[in-house]
């Protein structure tokens, strides 16, 4: 079954037209990192899968589901590229809040949990305002995991965590072996750490897509894959 499907996606900023015609399909449990350069459309797609932005022709599906719908935003986890928790709220309370709206069973205890696997517990009452870019990230992940998704939407998860956290932060998405992760990156070697399919986007549109074994080959044929991203 097909967790996430793009048909003949059109859409327009003004003027811009950050994707032209994409169609791509997900199947469910698939780990696909969406690759490319700065402006080739990754966040739009992110934005456009979680139901945020509409597209101007074309369709997206979640399960089946048009992205907008309850049953889809629940059943997905959504990181941001500049995700922003409440900065005037601490970061345990951050947790309890989006755990709660999202209809978590034990709230105490599933942030207790994430307040431990992320290593945020020693910051748990400190406002989102005092932390460092590294920490709000982690915190930014923690609550796009908290609800448990079955589909896990990550624009550039790793930025601004140091070397450490980012094996942590691999290691876990790794073990969680049920989810679909469609992760958005420009960093050919963390596609490869996270993702086994890869969509590569330039300009708008689908370049290439397939197994990651294979793209060294498409890397051979055409231009080197590391001027792509
Ligand atoms: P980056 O890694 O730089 O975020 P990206 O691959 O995620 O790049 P998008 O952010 O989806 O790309 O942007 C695709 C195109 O749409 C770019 O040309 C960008 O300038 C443009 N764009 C994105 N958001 C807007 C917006 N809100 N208004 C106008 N143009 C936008």
């Amino acid at each position: 079954m097909n967790c996430i499907e793009l048909r003949n996606v059109v859409k327009r900023y003004g003027n811009v037209t950050a994707l032209n015609n994409v169609s791509f399909a997900i199947e469910c449990g698939e780990r696909v990192a969406l690759l490319g350069p700065n402006g080739a459309g990754k966040s739009t797609t992110l934005k456009l899968i979680v139901g945020l932005l509409k597209p101007d022709s074309g369709e997206v599906l979640v399960k089946g589901l048009e992205p907008i719908s309850i049953q889809a935003r629940r059943i997905i986890g959504y990181l941001p590229e500049d995700a922003s928790p409440y900065l005037m709220l601490t970061v345990r309370e951050n947790l309890e809040y989006i755990a709660s709206l999202r209809g978590v069973d034990n709230v105490k205890e599933r942030v207790n949990k994430f307040l431990e696997l992320l290593a945020l517990k020693p910051y748990e009452r400190n406002r989102v305002m005092s932390l460092s870019r590294g920490n709000r990230q982690k915190l930014s992940l923690a609550l796009a995991l908290i609800h448990d998704p079955e589909i896990l939407l990550l624009d550039e998860p790793l930025n601004y965590l140091d070397i450490p956290t980012q094996e942590r932060i691999i290691s876990l998405f790794n073990s969680m072996t049920n989810a679909t992760i469609l992760v958005s990156t420009h960093i050919m070697s963390i596609a490869g750490r996270l993702a086994n399919k890869v969509i590569i986007l330039s300009g708008g549109q689908v370049v290439w897509q397939g197994n990651i074994s294979d793209l060294r080959k498409f890397g051979e044929e055409n231009e080197p894959v590391e001027s792509i991203v």
